[in-house]
């Protein structure tokens, strides 16, 4: 077998892009693509398929990219996923498709993020991605939240024929994708032109639409014939600590939104946001890494991530964390905030300790002890707690027939996605907590096959 190296994506000087909001990378150009899909096996049983929770034909797509023939290869992506191109920049390959990969041993697993990113942009820009309205059945879907479980649900339902009506709480598509995950590693146009193969799919969006406010659940049954809940888990978790009410202290969640949906990193946006000095991000998970890039991107002369385990435990895309570091973030590791200290109402510091790591805790992950006497103080103008989200409780408190965890999240069969009431189905981040943007469309497919069948359309 040919030895030939893992291919790298083009990407922009460190220094440059901690200037801007430019996309980091610009994924493979086309010698880049053929040299690394000439890497891949084809192999008969493709464990790279089964690591992927859409299950896109992995080597298929990388057979036509072979041949040349891209219009075929984004064929065989699209059959499975309808947001290749988001996908193709956020997933975490290196513990999905890639992670299984049966080149990763030799020298380093086949690039199918890269290559999948490839097709996937090479279609949006020739247009040939061209969804059609699909006749209507006479059967009515209701979809609330449009983050990749919404949307992925959506288009299963609209490609079997169904009416579908997707309820958004804010004034744009996408969920994280477009509030959450920032522009330079996922440009809001592409979100948008994915989004926009949906509406030529014939499915219909209401913004600013909260259910649960401007309408409740029950209402919604009485009119649609099935209902998905993919609304997310974007309720902020604060470590309650002393000095988190200081002026100065956001949830990642904040931040980001008042930048990426606001706008607040345009220049001539009227949305507020404090342009720390130095910065401090409480966390190692890509909300970390995106919070503390993004900061560094809006003029901090020092960003600093705090968190309490060692480099191991850190849950981020090791991409993020490469760039991130690359980009001159600093990473405190075993260290823990144990309080934020302020001057006149504003954060002035921050109290930490040093950690050893111990036996591995319920998590699996080793346990970080406290070292004593080990507590130093750090200046800051600001921090960024992005420790976890959980489900709001909106929809919850709005319908009590709804089951949850003590968590918040929604009780449903594994299989089906069904929760508690009829004609009722939830997925993604609303299900399992915090989690990533291909569990959550995988989530959205296993319930719209689930609601096809309860509608009795298949
Ligand atoms: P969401 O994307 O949260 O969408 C839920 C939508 O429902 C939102 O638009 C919300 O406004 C709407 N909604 C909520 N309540 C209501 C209501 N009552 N009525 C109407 N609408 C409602 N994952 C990765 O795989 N790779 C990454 O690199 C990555 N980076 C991330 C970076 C950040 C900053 C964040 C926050 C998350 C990141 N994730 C990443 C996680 C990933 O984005 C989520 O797991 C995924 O978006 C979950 O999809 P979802 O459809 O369940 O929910
Ligand atoms: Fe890999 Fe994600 Fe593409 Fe599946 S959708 S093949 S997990 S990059
Ligand atoms: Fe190709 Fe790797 Fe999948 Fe084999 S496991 S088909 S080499 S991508």
């Amino acid at each position: 077998m040919a030895k030939i190296e893992r291919q790298h994506p083009i990407e922009k000087d460190p220094k440059y892009r901690a200037t801007c909001f430019e996309e980091v990378s610009e994924g493979f150009n086309e010698e880049r693509a053929l040299i690394e899909a000439s890497r891949c096996l084809n192999c008969k049983n493709a464990p790279c398929i089964t690591g992927c929770p859409v299950n896109v034909n992995i080597p298929a797509f990388i057979a036509k990219i072979k041949e040349k023939d891209y219009d075929g290869a984004i064929k065989v992506i699209r059959k499975t996923n309808n947001l290749p191109a988001v996908c193709g920049r956020v997933c975490p390959q290196e513990s999905q498709c890639e992670g299984r990969c049966v080149r990763l041993k030799m020298e380093g697993a086949v690039s199918i993020g890269n290559l999948e990113r490839f097709v996937a942009d090479m279609a949006l820009k020739k247009g040939t991605v061209k969804s059609e309205a699909v006749p209507k059945i006479g059967k009515k879907a209701a979809i609330i939240g449009s983050g990749p479980a919404g949307l992925t649900c959506a288009a299963d339902l609209a490609a079997a024929g169904v009416e579908v009506t997707v309820m958004e709480a804010f004034h744009k598509t996408g969920g994280v994708l477009v509030y959450g995950i920032p522009e330079f590693r996922l440009p809001k146009l592409l979100v948008q032109q994915e989004i926009d193969g949906l509406k030529n799919l014939g499915v219909n969006f209401e913004l600013n639409c909260v259910v649960g406010k401007t309408i409740y659940l029950e209402e919604l049954l009485a009119e649609y014939d099935s209902v998905f809940i993919g609304t997310g888990a974007g309720l902020p978790v604060f470590l309650k600590i002393d000095g988190e009410n200081l002026n100065g202290v956001y949830s990642a969640n904040e931040y980001l939104t008042r930048i990426n949906l606001m706008n607040a990193y345009k220049p001539d946006s009227h949305t507020p946001v404090k342009k720390g000095k130095n910065v401090i991000v409480v966390g190692a998970g890509n909300v970390a890494m995106d919070s503390a890039r993004t900061a560094k991107r809006m003029g901090a002369e020092t960003v600093k991530i705090v968190y309490r385990r060692s480099r191991d435990e850190m849950p981020a895309r090791l991409e993020e964390i490469r760039h991130a570091e690359e980009e001159g973030i600093e990473l405190c590791l075993l260290t823990n905030p144990e309080k934020i200290n302020g001057d006149a109402g504003w954060v002035s510091s921050m109290n930490c300790k040093k950690m050893q790591l111990g036996e591995p805790d319920a998590s699996g992950r080793r346990k970080p002890i406290e070292i004593k006497d080990s507590e130093f103080e750090v200046k800051c103008d600001m921090v960024i707690m992005a420790i976890g989200t959980s489900p709001n409780p909106l929809l919850k408190a709005s319908c009590n027939k709804l089951l949850t965890t003590v968590k918040g999240t929604i009780i449903t069969d594994n299989e089906t996605m069904k929760t508690s009431v009829d004609g009722v189905y939830a997925g993604g981040d609303a299900v399992t907590g915090a989690a990533t943007v291909i569990l959550a469309m995988g989530a959205g497919k296993k319930a719209a096959k689930a609601m096809l069948e309860y509608m009795k359309i298949v």
